[in-house]
Formats: C-alpha cells, sequence, structure tokens
C-alpha cells in the first residue's frame, strides 16, 4: 500500500547532476579539477541518504559529508565505502561510532581534539581527521588568527592524522558582501600557518601520509568564484538540482525530487462560504475547490496559503484556505473538469512549459523561506520512490 502524497526522487538526475557539476569544474584552464565531497546530510536533504549516498558513490563521488556520527553510521549501514568526512562538533558527541564505522571527523577545537585523542587511544588505534577554521562564520572552527597557539598540540598528536583542512562561507550567496573574500584570503593565509606549523611538527614526529586537500565551497561558493575550488568542493543544493538563489548557473540541472498527489474530493462553495480553519478564504462567488492530502506534517509549509500553487491537469491553481495538518485546498474553477484521482503537483512538472514546472526555489521565495528548507522538511510519512 502506498499513500497519494509520494516523493519520486530521479537517481538518474542526481547521476547527471553530479557529472554535469564535474564537467564544469574541469573547466577551467591550467588548473587540475577539484574533487567533488557529495554533501548528504540531514536525509540528503530530504531526499533519503542511504539510497542518494549509494548513486553518488556509483557516479564517481570520491567522498561523502554528513553532519554528524550518527548520520555517518546510517550511510555504513546502508554500504557506503567511501571516506565520509563528518561536519559537525563532537564536544558531546559518543566517539566511538567514528572508529567503528570508519567516520572521518572534523577537528574544531582544542577541546575536540583532545576528545579524538583519548577516543583513538582508547580504540588503540589512530584516525584521519579534517580541520575546521574559522575564517569569519563565527560558528564552528579554530579562529584563523590564533592558529599558532591554538593548533601546535593537535599537530603534534600521534594519533591523529591530517588529511584536510577547511572553511565555510558564511555570505557565499550574496554577490555583495566582501565578507567572502575577506574569509578566501583568510583561509590562504591560514593554509600557510597550518603548512608551517605541520612541517615544524613533522620533523618531531616524522609523519607523512597522503597529501592534505584543502576545501571551502559550498554550492554557492562553488558557482561564484574558481579561485576557491582548491582541492575539493562540498556542494549539496546543487547536487538535488537547486540552484541556490539569487546566483544562476548555466550548469545543466534537474531537480532530482518531485512531489505528487491526488485530488481526494471536489467540493462547490456558494458565495459567502469559506473553505478550511478560520475560513482563510472566502467564495465572494461560486468557486470550486479541490481537496489534496497534504499538509503540513508532510513538510508543506503553512504560509503557502493564498501564496503558492500547484498543477493539475496541467494548470498553475492557487493554494487556498490554511494548510491543515493532512490536507490543503486548491481553487480549481478556472479549470473545466476536476476529479477525485486527478494528479496534483506540488513540486516538479505537468507538461513541457515552463510554467507547467515548480520547483523548490519557486516555492521558497513564494513564502520568504530558502530552498534548502523546503526539501529538508518534507515530511517522514511521505514514501521516497527512486527511480
Ligand atoms: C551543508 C554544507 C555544505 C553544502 O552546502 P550547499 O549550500 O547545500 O551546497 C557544504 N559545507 C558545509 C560545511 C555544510 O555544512
Amino acid at each position: 500500500m502506498i499513500r497519494s502524497t509520494v516523493a519520486r526522487v530521479d537517481l538518474d538526475a542526481l547521476k547527471r547532476n553530479f557529472v554535469a557539476i564535474r564537467q564544469h569544474l574541469s573547466s577551467e584552464a591550467g588548473q587540475a579539477p577539484p574533487a567533488v565531497i557529495g554533501v548528504v546530510k540531514a536525509n540528503a536533504y530530504g531526499h533519503g541518504a542511504p539510497r542518494i549516498a549509494l548513486a553518488l558513490e556509483e557516479a564517481g563521488a570520491t567522498m561523502l559529508a554528513c553532519a554528524d556520527i550518527e548520520e555517518g553510521i546510517v550511510l555504513r549501514q546502508a554500504g557506503v565505502r567511501v571516506p565520509i568526512l563528518v561536519f559537525g562538533a563532537l564536544s558531546v558527541s559518543d566517539l566511538d561510532g567514528l572508529f567503528e564505522f570508519s567516520l572521518t571527523p572534523t577537528i574544531s577545537s582544542p577541546g575536540a581534539a583532545r576528545a579524538v585523542q583519548t577516543a583513538a587511544e582508547r580504540h588503540r588505534s589512530s584516525i584521519g581527521y579534517h580541520l575546521k577554521i574559522d575564517t569569519g562564520m563565527n560558528r564552528l572552527g579554530f579562529r584563523h588568527d590564533n592558529l599558532g597557539r591554538t593548533l601546535p598540540e593537535l599537530l603534534g598528536s600521534p594519533s591523529l592524522k591530517l588529511e584536510g583542512v577547511y572553511t565555510h562561507f558564511a555570505s557565499a550567496d550574496m554577490p555583495e558582501s566582501p565578507l567572502f573574500h575577506d574569509q578566501r584570503q583568510r583561509f590562504e593565509e591560514a593554509w600557510r600557518v597550518v603548512q608551517a606549523l605541520v612541517s615544524a611538527s613533522s620533523v618531531r614526529t616524522s609523519k607523512s601520509g597522503p597529501p592534505v586537500i584543502r576545501h571551502a565551497c559550498n554550492s554557492a561558493a562553488l558557482l561564484r568564484d574558481s579561485r576557491v575550488w582548491f582541492d575539493a568542493v562540498r556542494p549539496g543544493l546543487l547536487l538535488y538540482g537547486i540552484v541556490p538563489p539569487p546566483l544562476a548557473t548555466t550548469i545543466e540541472l534537474t531537480p532530482v525530487m518531485s512531489l505528487t498527489s491526488r485530488v481526494v474530493a471536489v467540493k462547490g462553495l456558494r458565495p459567502g462560504e469559506g473553505v478550511g480553519y478560520g475560513w482563510r478564504y472566502q467564495a465572494s462567488e461560486p468557486r470550486t475547490v479541490a481537496v489534496v492530502p497534504a499538509g503540513y506534517a508532510d513538510g508543506v509549509d503553512t504560509r503557502l496559503c493564498g501564496r503558492g500553487h500547484v498543477l493539475i491537469r496541467g494548470h498553475r491553481v492557487p493554494i487556498v484556505g490554511a494548510i491543515s495538518m493532512d490536507m490543503l485546498t486548491v481553487d480549481v474553477t478556472s479549470l473545466l473538469e476536476v476529479r477525485p484521482g486527478d494528479e496534483v503537483v506540488l513540486l516538479g512538472s505537468q507538461g513541457q512549459e515552463s510554467w507547467q514546472r515548480i520547483d523548490a526555489r519557486e516555492m521558497a521565495a513564494a513564502i520568504g523561506t530558502i530552498p534548502w528548507e523546503i526539501v529538508c522538511r518534507l515530511g517522514t510519512r511521505i514514501e521516497r520512490q527512486y527511480d
């Protein structure tokens, strides 16, 4: 049995997006193309992490990234074999999962370094890590301006192996913001300091291994400036076929997720009558509304009332009345005929014309939020169908 509201996840589109991004990254002459770290945190932005991760691995991703150890374990249990970078802070986590599931932690503070060091000793093993530098986000990471004081202990650790150095941009999607360039310069300077500290400490510990990689780009930064591609990039949104607003790109991307449902009832409203909780919509003339079994429990944002649209029979029709927990209503008066069973597209397309498509970016813009939120919040009750 399957509910009428389903999310279709097009794994071929995902793989094509991955390849298109990689092609774009090899376009810069005289620069070795960076590796692509596929970001699959938050259940792969609502798309379902296990299937997305395996498809990215198949497409050639050499590393994936998630938010915390628990997400990393889910990926390993799904059969992911490539290295998995955990972005989040580890200060209050149970660290055993890092060793048992061979995950790569981010070390973003001296305290986290000591905790991972202690856990490594307990597991009698060593572990590779990525070092996070805070260049201006002021969230996680070693401050860029006092690394000489905070890093030597970590870099001298016998059981912690530095494999990557990274930072995260706070305003890559704000073309006017000068912070982006400040962060880029701070990161380059931090890299020089790290290299100097590493060579100083390797004289003592004679550590050697594969070259340490540098990475900084989320989707927006990747689109914005090839100077910050470094050795690897970390797109999330672009992989799922969504371009971070307000940016544009020539990379050919297809939205990976579509969300469809079916009309379950059709109702006539007489003049003066309203529909749903609080009669948020009231008819001044005879109207026809269709009931769709998708509500805020499915992740449909309540602000779409009076602002969003869906597609039925190839036409755009407005969402009217309050979004309830399990259903919403749309005004179908303009359509000649609507019947229970008709397909309703909330995200996706229903025809070839550009107006016959609703994407996460449009839906986000209609309610003043960001497209990440639209896909991430898709409810757990909705089945993801993979094709
Ligand atoms: C989420 C995240 C990304 C990916 O961001 P997008 O904007 O979705 O491309 C990259 N790096 C870090 C550290 C992140 O947390």
